[in-house]
């Protein structure tokens, strides 16, 4: 379906960013692959699962906090593939702590991670598409793109932002091939939320999966985790032709969280 398209999915070294490179590379599309820690095992799962298509697989490691690394990039992907048809900002990362304890330079590296590059991101990609008559953006933003959770200041912040930047976005691309949509996950048992079962383990004395049990029940009423497959496949919707008028959308896969 995405043969002869190009990915470029900022964070896709882990977490729900390898799922959503390695479902769009089933699809067909190549892949250009960001983030930091091991690339060899994430290139190995991507390029895996787009065989069957004769998927190729890019990587660059721009740190999204940094416009120059981000322009980098973007060049990169162009040398590589012509140029980005779907653009996935997906890279990001957490702290909590009480506002007035939120450190500076966490706020700072939320906000430049978490936001500020999926504008980056944008305003280089989609000259691209444009001029080809197509494209689609996907944002990964979270629930707490839509309601907030305590000691997380910077994360929701920055995720009520990026809902924002999704629906202008939108409404800017409306006439045009080029969607652009949020997608908002509750929890998704990754690095970045096992951190916090960990925290969770430690501060009540519990063992692994009854902190799991815990950090579900106070926020999700299915009591599941979402998957980056789960989340993958809704990618991969929003890049098919059903896909064409859905806009400026902020889509939760978050077993009812934000119902409540
Ligand atoms: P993760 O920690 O597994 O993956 C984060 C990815 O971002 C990694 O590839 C990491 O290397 C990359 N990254 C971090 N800082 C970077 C930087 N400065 N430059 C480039 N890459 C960087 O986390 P995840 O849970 O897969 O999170 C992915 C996205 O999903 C984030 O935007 C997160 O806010 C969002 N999200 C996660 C959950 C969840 O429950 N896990 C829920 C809602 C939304």
């Amino acid at each position: 379906m995405l043969n002869g398209k190009t990915a470029l999915v900022t964070g896709s070294t882990s977490g729900i960013g390898l799922g959503i490179a390695q479902a769009l590379a089933r699809q067909g599309a190549n892949i250009v692959l960001n983030g930091f820690g091991d690339v060899d095992g994430p290139r190995a799962q991507v390029l895996a699962a787009g065989e069957h298509a004769g998927v190729r697989v890019a990587y660059h490691g721009a740190d999204m906090s940094r416009q120059g690394d981000i322009e980098d990039m973007l060049r990169y992907a162009a040398s590589q593939f012509g140029r980005v048809d779907i653009l996935v900002n997906n890279a990001g990362i957490q702290h909590v702590a009480p506002v007035q304890d939120f450190p500076p330079e966490k706020w700072d590296a939320i906000i430049a991670i978490n936001l500020t590059s999926a504008f980056h991101t944008t305003r280089l990609a989609l000259p691209g598409m444009l001029a080809a008559g197509w494209g689609r953006i996907i944002n990964v933003a979270s629930v707490h793109g839509l309601v907030g959770s305590a000691q997380k200041s910077a994360y929701v912040a920055a995720k009520h932002g990026i809902v924002g930047l999704t629906k202008v976005t939108a409404l800017e691309t409306a006439p045009t091939g080029v969607t652009c949509n949020a997608i908002c996950p509750g929890w998704v048992l990754t690095p970045l939320v096992q951190k916090q079962v960990d925290a969770k383990a430690a501060e009540h004395g519990l063992s692994n999966d009854e902190a799991k049990k815990l950090l579900l029940g106070e926020k999700e009423p299915s009591m599941q985790f979402t998957t980056p497959e789960e989340l993958g496949a809704l990618a991969v919707f929003l890049c098919s032709a059903a896909g064409n008028n859905v806009r400026g959308v902020a889509w939760n896969m978050d077993g009812a969280w934000a119902a409540q």
